[in-house]
């Protein structure tokens, strides 16, 4: 009997399982969602969205959820950015663009100046995918920033000049933070309009919650007024666990409008996609964890913009 996350061949179809097993129930469930976002197609956005994904909590799914998004997205017909903001660089890494030191990268746009539109790099994964990616150079820039002018919209202003110069258009931008609240997240704060939260299913959860949304709200009233907290998405979800499912409840009760149905489970699958430089729905489209993304890309999608 196949794993629910190995693929399902195209031939397969949710008639083939008589759902009498918990296994062949979740494969029925698998086939049935396979075929529900095949047959939609996605509204794209009558301007840029720009989101920031961003929790100071390290290692709630950020990188993931900007690097599968993005994928997500870009397969169903729209034209992203990813920006790299993190010197780890990790989405650099899944988005499988050239990232070794020296490499122009968005260190340079916001502390050189120089021009977006001539470091952007096009991902080998989905067409209309870009990547402005992230180097080792960008961990100075925290400090080199301190002293520059307005060194809390260097960001915003390289990124609204190039959002003019694309001919095509971008249709959505994701900036993928590092785990801390420095002017690296600031300048992402300040050039987006809309924030992702990324909550981990687990213990530990909602703290330090409030204080990354006090933040948000200060910077919304000294820095950027159009900033709105309008998605969260839970990650790392284990439906064995009752803990879990209690995360999951508590956190819906507190945001039920910015929650998403979509939910990302704990998966191996995802977990190991990066390491063939690759997002899970080109590593295993029909998985889970690939279902997942792409039916929370759906609901961005739809939702619009929050008003
Ligand atoms: P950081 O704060 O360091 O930037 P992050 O918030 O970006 O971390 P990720 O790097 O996306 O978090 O994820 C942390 C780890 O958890 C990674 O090893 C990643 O592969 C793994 N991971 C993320 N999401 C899932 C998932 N849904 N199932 C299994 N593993 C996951
Ligand atoms: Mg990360």
């Amino acid at each position: 009997m196949k794993h629910p996350e190995q693929s399902i061949r195209a031939e397969d179809n949710a008639a083939s399982y008589d759902g009498s097993t918990p296994l062949a129930r979740e494969l029925a469930d698998l086939v049935r969602r396979r075929q529900t976002l095949s047959a939609a197609t996605l509204p794209l956005p009558a301007r840029t969205r720009i989101f920031t994904i961003s929790n100071q909590k390290g290692g709630v799914g950020k990188t993931t959820t900007v690097v599968n998004l993005s994928a997500a997205l870009a397969k169903s017909g729209a034209r992203v950015l990813v920006i790299d903001l993190d010197p780890q660089g990790n989405a650099s890494t899944a988005l499988s663009v050239e990232h070794r030191e020296g490499t122009p990268s968005v260190y340079d746009v916001i502390v050189n100046d120089a021009e977006m539109e001539d470091i952007v790099q096009k991902s080998p994964e989905f067409e209309g995918l870009y990547v402005l990616p992230a180097t080792i150079d960008l961990a100075g820039a925290e400090i080199e920033l301190v002293s520059m002018v307005a060194r809390e919209q260097r960001l915003a202003r390289s990124l609204s000049t190039f959002l003019e110069q694309v001919h095509e258009g971008i249709d959505y931008v994701l900036i993928d933070c590092p785990p801390s609240l420095g002017l690296l997240t600031i300048n992402a704060f300040v050039a987006a309009t809309e924030v992702l939260i990324p909550i981990q299913c687990e213990y530990y959860a909602l703290e330090g919650l409030s204080q990354l949304l006090k933040n948000i709200q200060m910077i919304e009233k000294h820095l950027n007024p159009q900033l709105k907290v309008s998605t969260i998405l839970l990650t790392m979800f284990d439906s064995r666990t009752n803990l879990a499912h209690q995360v999951a409840d508590d956190v819906r009760a507190h945001f039920p409008k910015e929650v998403l149905e979509a939910v990302i489970p704990r998966s191996v699958r995802i977990s190991e996609a990066p390491s063939y430089g690759q997002s899970v729905v080109s590593y295993d489209t029909n998985s889970s964890g690939s279902l997942s993304y792409m039916e929370a890309a759906a609901e961005i999608a739809r939702r619009g913009v929050p008003r």
